[in-house]
This record gives structure tokens, C-alpha cells and sequence, in this order.
């Protein structure tokens, strides 16, 4: 009998780390980073305002060496941060990087050789630190002289940049990425894995080169193509890029991209959904992510666009939005190297007061599935954690506090619940309006309503 129990205690020691083994190969990893935005200015001048050309003349009061918040990020805050991916996840299964490389400047102040040289030194440092690892990249809106203006033909700028990319692109990326600044390949060389770049820097409003355009560079026809042939031939795909469609979270009906554009962006999400894992994007600076709902009722959750937070640290000069500065951000997804399921999403900043002072240091910041109490990132969970944030004032301040990557930890109020609800809920112009009335209502009853029925009874009690 002794002999049988021990036995059985082997087989079931076998059989667990089995288990384990085959968890922990269906999971994978790849980092995220974005708008590095390297301000070469970057200097501790003695005086304020002469500390870096991104301030335009705000006066960077607590310039260290990491940066200062109304500052692009100096050269010594891209390596360290760059560095920082390598000690906390040294060999990924690729990286993913979504552009945004030279400073918020006027266009007077760059030209396209410091563009270019721009994106070669960044590019330098990504190989240098991750020689062997596969990199996924997009252009952003300020790689190009004059910055947003991204044509929708071959030029320098997208030549030369697929030279210095040219180890990270097959032969045939390298031909469209020349043409348009845009490219698709099997996800890591394998059978049944997509990876689809876009350069929907071509869709933003302030891009005069494609004003009046139905389909800039032949974008949209070619990613329809692309995904009805991964359909065909059963391929899971993601989607990354700069520039995301819909809203911005921190400043009310603010979109980048033109009206007619977003609706043909989503419209391809919603044609196209069952083959797209995920939607990886940046630009906002911020962490937020954008719900893709089926055009049918009952609505139901079909895709995630992740917009992970950005490098830079630089308050943003956009009118209306107040102390729009975050922490540098770096961000990790687990996904199922089986379904490319995105199984969790962990976050990495650096406080920038703190690392300025007497110690910097790259720290986790949170785990979605911890802080959030979701089994994993479908797009079923973040529909949850999303009606968690909507509906819930504890889930809303903790979402509200990563949104700035931890910089901002004021409280968000009704209005900001707003803002942030409906961006993330409707990338569609028009329902993105009625989710602004239908919250603001909402609003509206909770604040009012409940005033009235307290002034109601004292008027009743008087009697
Ligand atoms: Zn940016
Ligand atoms: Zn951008």
C-alpha cells in the first residue's frame, strides 16, 4: 500500500508540473513604448526657461536629469528607460513601438536631417540594448518635417527609415513602408500570427496632405484586403499604430482623427474583429484603452485598443486640458502565444519628482487583472472593467490615477467621469455625443434630483 501512495504522490507531481509547463508555454510577453519624444535642448540651465525648446517658455522649475514635466524627455530618461525594460523583462518575444520620437516644437526649430537623426539614434539605442529581439514599428505624427504632415507617397523620411529599420522589416514591408509608411508580416515568421502596422497618422485632422481624400496611400483597402486573406487562412492578427481614432479622455470633443475617417476605421474593426486580437496604439501620452462594440444590438463587446502611456513626461499645451503632464510609462502584455488572446497588461513608471531627487527607479505601477479584479484583457473583460469605472467611484479614482500614470492624483469628478467614460466607450462621433448626454443626465439626476427631494420634505416638514 506504502509503495502504491507513493506512487500516486509521483504521478501527481508529474502531472502538476506538467500542468505548469504547459500553462507557462501558452503565455508569452512583448513590452510596449511610445512617444519617446527625445528633446536634444535638454539642459540644467540656471535659468528656468531656457531649460529645454518642448517648455515653450513655461519655466521648467524642477529640471533634474531625468527631465522635468513641462519638458520632452532628455536622452538620459530614453536610456533609462530602455534599460529599464531590459533588467525587468530581458528577452521578450518582440517589442512594440509606436512613434512619436522628436520634441513639441515648432516646425522652425527642426528640419529633416534632425528628424531623421532623431529616429536613427533612438532607433540605435532600441537595437543596442535588444540586438536579438524583433521590433514592430510605427511612425508617429512628429516623425516627419513638417511634423503631422505624413504623405501618402514615397519620400525620404520613409525611406530612410526603412533603411534603419531594414533588420526588423521583411523585403516586402519594406516596399509598402516606403510607400506609405505601412506594413504587415506573420507575426514572429509564424504560421497563423499577423502583425498589422498602420500609418494612421494619414487619418489625423491636422494632416493638410490628405485633405478631401477617400483612402490616403490606399490604406484602408489594402488592411481590408490583409484581413479578409488572415480570415481566410484562419491568421489572428494585431493591430498597432500611432494616432488612435475616437476621443480624447481629457478634454471634451477632442478627436484626432477627421469624421469620415474614424467611421472607415471603425468600420474595419467591426467587418474585421474575429481575426483581431488586439489594437496596440499611443499618442495620448496617457493609459486609457477604447471599446469596439458590434454595430447590432445588443451591443456587444467585440475589440480593445490599448493606448499605452508615453515616455515623455511633457504637459501638453492643448487648450482646456489643465496640468495635462504624466509619468514616464512602460508597459508589458502577457498574451496566449496560442490565440494571442492579451492575458494581462502590467505597467512601469518612474516617478519623476522621486528619480530627479535622490533615487530613480523604474517600479511597477499595476496589474490589470489585480487592480481591477478581471480574469484577463478580452475584450468581454475590459467591457467590465470599464462599467467598473463608469459605475464605480473607488474603480474610477484608481483608473483616473494610472490615466496620468500616477502624476495626478486629484480627484476626478462628475464631469471627468464623463470625459473618460465616453471616451472609452464610443469611438463613433455620434454615439460618442449621446453618451455624453445620456452620462451627463445621469449626472444631472444624481446632483439635482436628491437636492430636490431634500428641499421637498423640509418644505413638507415645515408645514
Ligand atoms: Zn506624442
Ligand atoms: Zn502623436
Amino acid at each position: 500500500m506504502e509503495g502504491f501512495e507513493l506512487n500516486m504522490s509521483v504521478v501527481k507531481l508529474i502531472l502538476s508540473y506538467l500542468l505548469f509547463k504547459e500553462a507557462h508555454a501558452l503565455s508569452g510577453n512583448f513590452w510596449h513604448i511610445t512617444d519617446l519624444h527625445w528633446d536634444y535642448t535638454f539642459n540644467l540651465s540656471n535659468d528656468p526657461e531656457l531649460v529645454c525648446n518642448s517648455s515653450s517658455n513655461r519655466p521648467a522649475t524642477n529640471a533634474g536629469k531625468y527631465g522635468d514635466y513641462v519638458c520632452d524627455s532628455p536622452l538620459h530618461l530614453i536610456n533609462s528607460s530602455v534599460y529599464a525594460m531590459k533588467d525587468i523583462l530581458p528577452d521578450p518575444d518582440f517589442i512594440v513601438w509606436t512613434g512619436d520620437n522628436t520634441p513639441h516644437v515648432p516646425n522652425k526649430y527642426l528640419d529633416e536631417k534632425k528628424v531623421l537623426h532623431i529616429i536613427s539614434r533612438l532607433t540605435h539605442i532600441i537595437k543596442q540594448v535588444f540586438p536579438h529581439t524583433k521590433v514592430y514599428s510605427a511612425l508617429g505624427n512628429h516623425d516627419y518635417h513638417q511634423k503631422n504632415q505624413l504623405p501618402t507617397f514615397s519620400n525620404n523620411i520613409y525611406n530612410q527609415t526603412a533603411e534603419m529599420w531594414q533588420d526588423w522589416l521583411d523585403p516586402e514591408s519594406q516596399e509598402t513602408f516606403r510607400k506609405g509608411g505601412y506594413y504587415t508580416e506573420r507575426l514572429l515568421n509564424r504560421t497563423g500570427f499577423r502583425m498589422l502596422v498602420l500609418n494612421t497618422n494619414l487619418y489625423y485632422d491636422q494632416n493638410k496632405e490628405t485633405v478631401g481624400m477617400e483612402d490616403p496611400a490606399d490604406q484602408f483597402n489594402w488592411a481590408d484586403r490583409i484581413l479578409t486573406e488572415a480570415a481566410n487562412n484562419k491568421e489572428k492578427v494585431y493591430i498597432i499604430g500611432h494616432v488612435p481614432p475616437g476621443f480624447f479622455e481629457k478634454k471634451r470633443f477632442k478627436p484626432w482623427f477627421t469624421s469620415e475617417f474614424n467611421q472607415v476605421y471603425l468600420e474595419l474593426i467591426q467587418r474585421h474583429h474575429s481575426v483581431i486580437l488586439g489594437q496596440f496604439f499611443g499618442h495620448h501620452h496617457t493609459d486609457s484603452f477604447r471599446m469596439f462594440y458590434s454595430s447590432e444590438e445588443p451591443r456587444s463587446p467585440i475589440s480593445t485598443m490599448f493606448l499605452s502611456p508615453g515616455v515623455t513626461p511633457w504637459k501638453t499645451t492643448l487648450p482646456g486640458v489643465e496640468d495635462g503632464a504624466n509619468n514616464p510609462g512602460i508597459r508589458v502584455f502577457e498574451y496566449d502565444t496560442q490565440t494571442l488572446l492579451v492575458k494581462d497588461v502590467v505597467t512601469y513608471y518612474l516617478n519623476l519628482t522621486h528619480a530627479n531627487g535622490a533615487r530613480g527607479r523604474w517600479e511597477k505601477e499595476y496589474r490589470l487583472t489585480e487592480s481591477f479584479r478581471v480574469p484577463d484583457a478580452s475584450p468581454a473583460s475590459m467591457h467590465q472593467v470599464l462599467e467598473r469605472i463608469a459605475n464605480n467611484r473607488c474603480y474610477l479614482q484608481k483608473y483616473y490615477e494610472f490615466n496620468s500614470v500616477s502624476y495626478d492624483l486629484t480627484e476626478c469628478d462628475s464631469d471627468c467621469r464623463i470625459d473618460h467614460v465616453c471616451a472609452a466607450r464610443e469611438v463613433d462621433f455620434e454615439k460618442y455625443e449621446c453618451c455624453l448626454q445620456k452620462e451627463g443626465a445621469a449626472a444631472i439626476q444624481s446632483g439635482i434630483l436628491p437636492l430636490i427631494s431634500v428641499a421637498v420634505s423640509l418644505v413638507l416638514a415645515s408645514r
